[in-house]
């Protein structure tokens, strides 16, 4: 059948609410990839499944002809996370030199932010000469040599990355079938043997209740699986921003800290340990609490930060004092009382007026702007005490307003919400 005649098919079908074959999806994506489908008609299939929603059957179809339309590695050796992106995210810059550090080498796949703050990718480049794009060959020796590599999605997952950009402008993001497929596709073209998924709830995340997140992650653990997969998932918080520092620098400086055995806040602290607990955990590493503790503890897990961060040609050296903007300001607050919620999507919203996201594709980022938040919900508050400090040369006096309505202060102590809300 020629690709005029499948795609139509396929459009007709789920427009009535049919079931597409295994065979019919894979027809779409190459005829999609290959150029042979034009945008109108695949925006049209992809409104249908929007609508009608898509069988698992359906879904894994998908994920599988996606992860197939391009390169595919194979390291099942190793182990992955992935988070579905949250404000103040560094847990990936963290845990996994902590889990590389005690012998579970990580090959990941990663990419740069649209929204609040960068992806992982731009924050590893605001370290001086960091580069994502690797060989397939370096990145392969990397992992075998070093035990930890990051790469940016490139010519992995080409079908994914095309129906992500139509599903942008045409209504299309918000449909679980789709984000599942999505994201598992790329994480199975990379060929990692086992995965974490993050899934974050909240305000500054992209599903906004515990129960949307739990139906995610069980979507994604069922994908992973049935591409031979071990995964495990867990549901986070993002209703508070993760950590103190939101925007590129000032997150690889706090994941800095940590990895030093420094201080770091409760919550991000709590986070990352058990992150890489569970890492180690689906690896069948043993005793993974201890090792977990002893990597940081001995600086093998900064040691490891290191060689990654040489291995992919940043500067080591910089990691101890990596620069951030020195235009700084503090926001107070107006009233004394109690932290009830430093809302991440509003510290989001500053980070990004500061510079520290895109608002759209292609925008470039300020790698040294951002905000450090000095508070967290059931901390006590006096007034004009400083509640967190605006980093940037553009946008302050805007996103300190953001800030001040992100804050909600009660008159009543609040208890400290718990930053890991379920696991499967
Ligand atoms: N992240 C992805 O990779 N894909 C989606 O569809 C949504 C979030």
């Amino acid at each position: 059948m020629g690709s005029g005649n499948v795609i139509l098919d396929a459009i007709e079908t789920k427009k009535v609410g049919g079931e597409l074959s295994d065979g019919l999806i894979r027809d779409v994506v190459e005829g999609y990839t290959s150029g042979e489908v034009p945008d109108y008609q695949m925006a049209s299939l992809l409104m249908a499944l929007f609508i009608q929603g898509m069988s698992y059957g359906e879904t894994l179809a998908l994920t599988r002809a996606m992860a197939d339309s391009g390169k595919t590695y194979s390291f099942p050796e190793c182990v992955d996370k992935h988070s579905t992106g949250g404000v103040g995210d560094k847990v990936s810059l963290t845990a996994l030199p902590i889990v590389a550090a005690c012998g579970a080498p990580v090959a990941k796949l990663s990419g740069r932010g649209l929204g609040a703050t960068g992806g992982t990718i731009d924050k590893l480049e605001s370290i001086p000469g960091f580069s994502c794009e690797l060989s397939e060959e370096r990145f392969s020796r990397q992992v075998e040599e070093v035990g930890l590599a990051i790469i940016e999605a490139g010519d992995l997952a080409p079908a994914d990355k095309e129906i992500y950009a139509l599903r942008d402008t045409t209504g299309t993001v918000d449909s679980l079938p789709l984000i599942g497929s999505s994201i598992v596709s790329k994480k199975a073209a990379t060929g990692a043997g086992y995965l974490l998924y993050d899934v974050k709830r909240g305000s500054g995340a992209f599903m906004k209740t515990t129960e949307e997140a739990r139906e995610l992650a069980e979507l994604l653990v069922r994908l992973s699986e049935d591409l031979g997969i071990e995964a495990k998932a867990l549901i986070t918080d993002m209703d508070n921003p993760l950590g103190s520092a939101v925007g590129n620098a000032l997150e690889v400086r706090e994941s800095v800290l940590l990895l030093r055995n420094g201080p770091a806040p409760d919550d991000l602290k709590g986070e990352v340990n058990h992150v890489a607990t569970r890492l180690l955990e689906l690896k069948g590493i043993s005793d993974p609490e201890h090792a977990v503790e002893s990597a940081l503890s001995s600086g093998a897990a900064y040691e490891k930060l290191r060689e990654f961060v040489s291995a992919q040609g940043g500067d080591a050296e910089a990691l101890e004092d990596l620069p951030v903007s020195s235009q700084v300001s503090e926001v107070k607050s107006p009233r004394e009382g109690y932290v009830a919620h430093f809302k991440a999507s509003g510290i989001g919203s500053a980070a990004l007026a500061l510079g520290a996201g895109r608002v759209k594709k292609g925008d470039k980022v300020d790698p040294g702007s951002g905000v450090e938040v000095l508070v967290k919900p059931g901390d006590p508050l006096e007034e004009d005490q400083p509640v967190a400090r605006l980093y940037g040369e553009r946008g302050a006096e805007h996103a300190g307003h953001l800030v001040l309505e992100a804050l909600e202060i009660s008159d009543a102590p609040v208890d400290h919400p718990p930053a890991i809300l379920d696991s499967l």
